[in-house]
């Protein structure tokens, strides 16, 4: 891959040559740390500067998110890499078919309609031939519905596995909970963000559900998953290998907690090598008692998705937000401020060459649809969102008492 981003992609050919770094010399993933750390601003603002020219731009998926860090990425995936991460998946599923205790299980999954997942799939699909037998069945909800919803759909669908963000399903269970007579799933499966732990206990002692997650973002995909023992995430080391880091950037020892570097190694659309993700984890010492060798990583911290309670007791995941701001190329970066269970403030970084009423015009409408029409929704034009101590934008800032 190091080979191949000297030769194809204009950002390491020109720092490596800059720098002096022999693209032959780097034989190892430590030796990765050799490159300079990329920050994720540089892929934000010059993504086409990431991509290589090995293949023609028309066979890659262009896929943006707005993460949780409320600067829009757009990242380049090219279709052996996403078929890659499906073989790999197979890890995931074999810890699901073992929770479950069926090989064939049906699945309930809250995300976004139009969002990343639904792309991949449809990627996926056009390049493999996927035998029937070898999907269960699987049932939408859109992320903008109420867990209400989910769990009428749950009810009706006999799930076997409900999988979706953290926060939400921290929601849906509370519905479970309230609601005896709705039909509950064995397995909780959820990734995205982090599932505070009393929530998870929660689940576990009074729902008497399985937890499980895994690990993922938009630049890698797959990064790790759980294997049912709790003791921790297993890495996909040979998708995308991760490096743990202090402030200075130096390797930090086992145990300790740094920042995450991850090099994807599959991926020859934008090519991500050194790449800090922006959460926090520590490297696990010992090997797991499930008989994996793959390493193991401490859950990350730091990516918490909020709810927003809007009047009348309505509640709206933020993601849904992110599903609309996250895929518009005129924007830079967003904030959405709640004053007011009524109030909610959005403010926008827009692209330089970006008009203002074009952008109002595109993400204004839905935004008042997701949020409904009691809602007083005032959109900012800003020239930088503030950012934490960390380097990152709060997507989601609530303001008194709401
Ligand atoms: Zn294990």
């Amino acid at each position: 891959m190091v080979a191949h981003a000297f030769r194809h992609v204009p950002y390491y050919g020109e720092t490596m040559r800059r720098l002096g770094i022999d693209p032959d010399g780097i034989r190892t993933v430590s030796d990765l740390a050799r490159l300079p750390i990329l920050e994720r601003s540089q892929l934000q603002r010059d993504p086409d500067f990431f991509r290589s020219r090995a293949r023609p731009l028309a066979d890659l998926l262009e896929l943006r998110s707005g993460g949780s860090s409320g600067a829009p990425l757009s990242v380049f995936h090219d279709p052996d890499a996403l078929l890659q991460n499906t073989a790999h998946g197979e890890r995931e599923v074999a810890v699901l078919r073992s929770l479950v205790g069926r090989r064939r299980f049906r699945m309930l999954c809250v995300a976004s309609t139009h969002g990343t997942e639904t792309d991949v799939r449809a990627t996926v699909r056009a390049h493999a031939w996927i035998p029937g037998a070898a999907e269960g069945e699987r049932t939408n909800v859109d992320i903008g519905d109420s867990p209400e919803f989910a769990a009428r759909r749950l009810d009706a669908t006999r799930a076997d596995v409900v999988a979706g963000y953290g926060s939400y399903l921290d929601a849906l269970a509370q519905v479970l909970e309230r609601e005896p007579g709705l039909h509950r799933p064995r397995v909780v499966a959820y990734g995205g963000d982090a599932l505070p732990e009393p929530a998870r206990r929660r689940m576990v002692e009074r729902l008497g559900l399985r937890v499980w997650s895994s690990y993922q973002a938009i630049e890698s995909f797959k990064i790790g998953f759980e294997c049912g023992h709790g003791t921790g995430l297993h890495l996909h080391a040979d998708l995308a290998p991760l490096r743990i880091v202090d402030d200075a950037g130096a390797e930090v020892p086992v145990g300790t907690p740094g920042s995450v570097i991850l090099s994807n190694l599959v991926n020859t659309g934008s090519v991500i090598l050194n790449y800090r993700l922006g959460d926090v984890a520590a490297l696990l010492p010992g090997t797991c008692p499930c008989g994996s060798t793959l390493p193991l990583l401490s859950f990350p911290l730091g990516r918490v998705e909020d709810w927003l309670a809007l009047p009348g007791g309505r509640r709206l995941h933020s993601q849904r937000l992110r599903s609309i701001l996250g895929p518009e190329t005129l924007l830079w970066e967003f904030q959405v401020v709640q004053e007011a269970a009524d109030h909610v403030r959005v403010l926008l970084v827009k692209a330089a060459e970006a008009d203002a009423h074009v952008v109002a015009e595109r993400v204004g409408p839905e935004i008042r649809d997701a949020l409904g029409h009691d809602v007083r929704v005032d959109l900012v034009f800003v020239d930088a969102v503030e950012r934490t101590a960390g380097g990152k934008v709060r997507t989601i800032v609530r303001r008194g008492d709401t």
